[in-house]
């Protein structure tokens, strides 16, 4: 799935994880950068859709404008090690 997030959101989103924060509100995230009020709701807007299209095309929306992380993207964001590029393809 194709996501252009731009960096804006992005900075902003990262800023969000370094303090823990929901991406809406001020309230501690607990799933996806979300807090649980916020994440209930995203879920409950998801449900409603009527296809995995209209899903895809719905989270993609959310996550461009920063108000939900992908499933993985937390990784992406926490996993960035500067140095991990010069290890790769690196044998003794
Ligand atoms: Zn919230």
């Amino acid at each position: 799935m194709e996501v252009n997030i731009p960096r804006k959101v992005r900075l902003r989103v990262a800023e969000r994880i370094r303090l823990g924060l929901c991406l809406v509100c001020d309230s501690k995230a607990v799933k996806r950068q979300l807090c649980q009020c916020h994440y209930d709701q995203y879920i409950n807007a998801v449900k409603c859709l009527p296809s995995k299209k209209a899903k895809l095309h719905f989270e993609r929306r959310a996550r461009e404008a920063g108000d939900v992380l992908g499933a993985y993207e937390l990784r992406e964001y926490k996993g960035t090690n500067r140095f991990a590029k010069y290890a790769k393809g690196v044998s003794e």
